[in-house]
């Protein structure tokens, strides 16, 4: 690698973080460590309105908890300083008033009902809509008077006739036909810097290499090779990454269910499974689907990055969390599933001491179905509680299943240790005894015991909800049979 490769994530902190963002970061992150560059964390908070401080800390945060450290940015400061675009108007301003010095910008009064109108027109005759170029008419005289009336105004880049060519690192050549592109806008009325100004100063200050972020950048991106050109500077590479889909294959949206990575935090997903499965959505790897960190960062290329925009589905992030959780050592995973199991209340604060074991046993037994850490409330209710509902469906088989229950009850109340072991050679006898096997033997038990349809092994189940409880649950149960009936 000749050049020391730098990429930047520069996220506008106006929301919560979604996937593609994400994403985004991840790729450059990747890109970063596979070429030993740097990663720098850019914000874009030049819209005063939109952005805030609440948001810039809460996207950090997302990084950090994601393990997406930055080389240099906010909180880690850098040679570049500062990183937040706000505070940096005096660059933006220096710039400014080279383009002003080379007469390459203009201002404009145009009103937005003017430009509306203007656009409507342009379209009703089969045109692309884009700025007619009016007031690059004006005189210098024209210009002081309308200031002096206290007129807003913009300023307006001058676009040279030409046809753009992008060379995308993932799409290819991309052609903007000469006269597509209308003068833009460079300064707001309020003399704020607009992205693409800002973007271009800062990747050329920041001497990004390589600029790898969404798709719908793409339109963006011959307007900032002008201002490089206008600017002397260097272009860096582009890679344009295909929007995220929805299964529908539409752009993915709430619709789809959450797109914001808070709320797959709060579920509990691991990191490290959450940024596997993101970083299928567009790249293939060589080695197979599941790739740690350290591993994809040593695979990564932009050559296996596809430009058909990916399915999110939300079926395969559960199953590669799914992998992650599988992976942990089973003390390591009962700790931090102690919290969920807090918060649904089913243990406080001195069982998650006193009871740890156990814990660890009722764990085990659903582990393997966890794929994010929250599911644990889902998977374990019956271990904590004995209100178990039942679907009318359920009711209806169980019906006809007083006598099992009671033989079940009856046997196991005989148990001295009430271990597995113990367990299946009374549910075994219950089967010679009641003659019945198989589903039929089991599936009552089950609902009996768990109110569920599935589960772990119910000779897991016995022995960690032991003896008193299990006989209760049954007796329980028969007694409301024998109400119902
Ligand atoms: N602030 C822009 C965004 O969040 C950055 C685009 C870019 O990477 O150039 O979409």
């Amino acid at each position: 690698m000749s050049e020391n490769v730098r990429v930047r994530f520069a996220p506008s902190p106006t929301g919560s973080l979604h996937l593609g963002n994400v994403r985004t970061a991840l790729y450059n992150w990747l890109y970063a460590r596979h070429n030993k560059g740097a990663f720098i964390l850019r914000v874009e908070d030049t819209d005063k309105e939109r952005s805030s401080d609440a948001h810039c800390e809460e996207l950090m945060d997302i990084l950090t908890w994601l393990g997406l450290k930055w080389d240099e940015g906010p909180r880690v400061g850098g040679p570049h300083a500062s990183y937040k675009q706000s505070e940096r108007t005096a660059i933006y301003e220096e710039h400014l008033s080279r383009l002003k010095g080379k007469k390459l910008v203009y201002p404009c009064y145009c009103t937005e009902e003017e430009l509306e109108l203007e656009r409507k027109r342009q379209l009703g005759r089969g045109h692309m809509p884009k700025y007619s170029g009016k007031c690059k008419k004006l005189t210098e005289d024209e210009t002081k008077k309308l200031d002096a009336e206290g007129k807003p105004s913009v300023l307006r880049f001058i676009v040279p006739p030409g046809e753009i060519v992008v060379n995308d690192e993932v799409r290819g050549e991309v052609h903007f036909p000469d006269d597509q592109l209308g003068d833009f806008v460079l300064t707001r009325s309020d003399k704020s810097p607009t992205y693409n100004f800002t973007v271009v100063v800062d990747d050329a200050l920041m001497k990004v290499t390589h600029v790898i972020r969404g798709e719908d950048h793409l339109s963006n991106t011959p307007k900032q090779i002008l201002l490089y050109n206008a600017l002397g500077y260097k272009p860096p590479k582009w890679a344009h990454l295909s929007i995220i889909k929805g299964p529908d294959g539409q752009k993915l949206s709430k619709r789809h269910g959450e797109t914001s990575v808070e709320a797959y935090k709060t579920k509990g997903y691991l990191p490290e499974a959450f940024l596997n499965y993101l970083a299928l959505l567009g790249w293939a790897p060589k080695s197979g689907e599941i790739l740690p960190l350290d591993q994809m960062a040593a695979e990564f290329d932009l050559a296996h990055v596809g430009k058909s925009g990916a399915i999110f589905d939300p079926v395969k992030l559960h199953w590669m969390g799914q992998q992650y959780v599988a992976k942990m050592a089973l003390d390591d995973l009962t700790r931090v599933l102690l919290p969920y199991l807090a918060d649904a209340q089913y243990i406080d604060r001195d069982q998650a001491r006193s009871k740890f074991d156990w814990l660890k046993g009722v764990v085990d037994t659903v582990r393997t179905n966890l794929g994010c850490l929250s599911d644990i409330v889902k998977e374990t209710f019956f271990f904590f509680s004995d209100e178990l509902h039942f679907e009318p469906a359920q009711s209806e088989e169980m019906k006809g299943q007083k006598a099992l229950v009671e033989a079940y009850l009856k046997a196991f109340s005989d148990i001295k240790d009430f271990n597995g072991e113990n367990f299946l050679k009374a549910v075994k006898e219950v089967g010679k005894q009641m003659n019945v096997k198989g589903k039929g033997l089991y599936h009552p038990l089950r609902l009996a015991m768990t109110g569920r349809e599935d589960g772990p092994e119910l000779v897991k189940i016995g022995p960690l909800l032991g003896k008193d409880e299990v006989v209760k649950r049954l007796a329980i149960w028969t007694t409301e049979q024998a109400e119902k009936a």
